[in-house]
């Protein structure tokens, strides 16, 4: 293990992402001591009885306490009233970030509250799977994943290199990008598909109810495979889509317009479209590992 980056590490929310961290930092001797607080009580008993950070707090302001990291892993619609409460408890030239899968409502949100003494720095680890809660987390997570940050223009770039070397020392790449360009991107590569997969199991179960039915029984490969992604947390995923509200809707309309044509080119029994389309798409997804 390696010389800690942060001293002091506190974690708000502890579910699988802030679960994650804590224990690939603490595996790494990334942090001194990392402390954790989460809303509600179960979470806090059950992060005491695993052991999932090195502190869990009461309450938010204690947990941020002498703190030289926060991170806010709350859903995306909460992080405006944390940073609220913790916001006068934070340490001169502390770092903030937060793990947020939107990044601009939370700039929008968060920046508001935070004194001049912090670094704010917003950041989203494309790191996750279907499991949510303070048992879900593994010291693994980020490895060789993305973790993509979108500084402020007057952020400090060493702030920004520090937390930088925190999450290569967990095993992700770091890129950074502009908020609104990081909120696009994700659009297309993670929000519309989680829409697109609720959507199917949605519909499977309009045709017969899901769980006594012959989808669950017969799941093929297809199914089975495009919806795992539908298993995951309602609270994050609705707040993912409120967050991200324009840019969700501007590809949503891009699907359904391609998907139209696929449609039609069915109805008109048009094999070569389709056949043209799956080859085109068969390349571009042999080339995403
Ligand atoms: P999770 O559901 O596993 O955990 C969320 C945690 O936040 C829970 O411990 C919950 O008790 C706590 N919480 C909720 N509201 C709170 C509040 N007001 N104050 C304090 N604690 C509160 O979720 P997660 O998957 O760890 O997601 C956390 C954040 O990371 C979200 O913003 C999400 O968008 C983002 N993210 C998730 C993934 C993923 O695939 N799950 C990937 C990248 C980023």
């Amino acid at each position: 293990s390696s010389e800690p980056i942060f001293q002091r590490v506190a974690l708000i929310g502890l579910g699988l992402i802030a679960g994650s961290m804590s224990l690939a930092m603490r595996e790494g001797g990334l942090a001194a001591h990392v402390m954790g607080y989460a809303r509600s009580p179960e979470t806090r008993d059950t992060a005491r009885e695993i052991g999932l950070v090195d502190e869990v707090a009461e309450t938010a302001a204690e947990a941020v306490k002498g703190a030289d990291l926060i991170v806010l892993a709350v859903p995306v619609g909460a992080m405006g009233d944390v940073a609220a409460e913790i916001a006068p408890h934070l340490s001169p030239g502390a770092i903030l970030t937060d793990v947020g899968s939107v990044k601009q409502s939370v700039i929008d949100v968060v920046a508001p509250h935070v004194p001049e003494c912090v670094h704010f720095i917003p950041g989203h680890p494309l790191a996750g799977t279907e499991h949510s809660g303070p048992r879900s987390g593994f010291a693994t997570l980020f490895r060789n994943r993305w973790w993509l940050l979108t500084p402020l223009p007057d952020s400090d770039p060493d702030a920004v290199e520090r937390l930088s070397a925190l999450v290569r020392a967990m095993g992700a790449n770091v890129d950074t990008m502009e908020a609104p360009h990081h909120d696009r991107v994700l659009a297309v590569t993670s929000h519309v598909p989680h829409l697109i997969a609720y959507t199917m199991v949605g519909v499977a179960d309009h045709l017969s109810r899901v769980t006594e039915s012959e989808v669950i029984r017969y799941s093929a490969a297809g199914f089975r495979d495009f919806t795992r992604i539908a298993a995951s947390d309602p609270t994050m995923w609705r707040d993912v889509f409120l967050h991200n509200k324009e840019a969700t809707l501007d590809i949503l309309g891009r699907f359904a317009e391609e998907l139209f044509v696929l449609q039609r080119a069915i109805r008109m029994g048009d094999g070569e479209h389709l056949h043209r389309y799956f080859t085109g798409t068969r390349a571009i997804r042999r080339g995403i590992i």
